[in-house]
């Protein structure tokens, strides 16, 4: 079987989604897709690790990541900065890895720039109540907080169309399924496909 090059897929939503427990499900099915870890000037939240959840670093650094061209696509939200690898990304392709990069828009609109072929898919919530009802269990936001999240996850939902795939996490398991269809599907398109088995479509043909 030949080798061809990794795929990029992208995964945004709006917070309260439940983008977060999606993507690691989905890394957790092995299905061979490795997920980019973000740089971000963000503090770290009690319930994360250093180089699993994210690289944390101080902001001065990450400005210097980014005059230095060490980030391939990076956005501000709400006051932190957040950046994806590009050395980590040139590598993964190369080495034929499939790539998800959890993301937001600002961010997806740059790695299309760059990446024409990604494969990028938007998780909407059933509806703002149950969006805003999740960000409300959370209990991790005050009720302004909750106001502003939800006034973003307008404003990126308003983007919903720049997407090439729309996935709805009414169910998670259902949502999950979906997600799993979509990077297999990509995975049997045809120009992968003659590649990966050039040798045996000769042989056939
Ligand atoms: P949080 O701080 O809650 O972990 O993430 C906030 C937002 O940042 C989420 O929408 C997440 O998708 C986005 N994000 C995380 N890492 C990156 C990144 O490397 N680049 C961009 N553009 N957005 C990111």
């Amino acid at each position: 079987m030949a080798k061809v090059s990794g795929r990029l897929f992208i995964l945004s939503a709006p917070s309260g989604t439940g983008k977060t427990s999606l993507t690691k499900s989905l890394i957790r099915k092995n299905i061979n897709l490795s997920l980019s870890i973000s740089y971000t000037s963000r503090l770290m939240r009690s319930s994360e690790v250093e180089g699993h959840d994210y690289f944390f670093v101080e902001r001065n650094i990450f400005e210097q990541m980014l005059e230095d061209g060490e980030l391939v696509e990076s956005a501000e939200i709400y006051g932190n900065l957040y950046g994806t690898s590009r050395k980590w990304i040139n590598e993964a392709i190369n080495s034929g890895k499939d790539i998800l990069l959890e993301i937001d828009g600002q961010g997806a609109r740059q790695v299309r720039e760059i990446f024409p072929d990604v494969v990028s898919i938007f998780v909407l919530p059933p509806s703002l109540e149950v969006l805003e009802n999740r960000l409300k269990d959370r209990n991790q936001d005050s009720k302004e907080v909750i106001v502003k999240r939800m006034a973003a996850a307008k404003e990126e939902i308003s983007h919903v169309s720049e997407y090439d795939y729309v996935i709805i996490n009414d169910n998670m398991d259902m949502a999950l399924r979906d997600l799993v269809s979509v990077v297999q599907s990509e995975r049997l398109r045809a120009p992968a496909q003659l590649t990966r088995y050039h040798d045996l479509v000769t042989q056939l043909g």
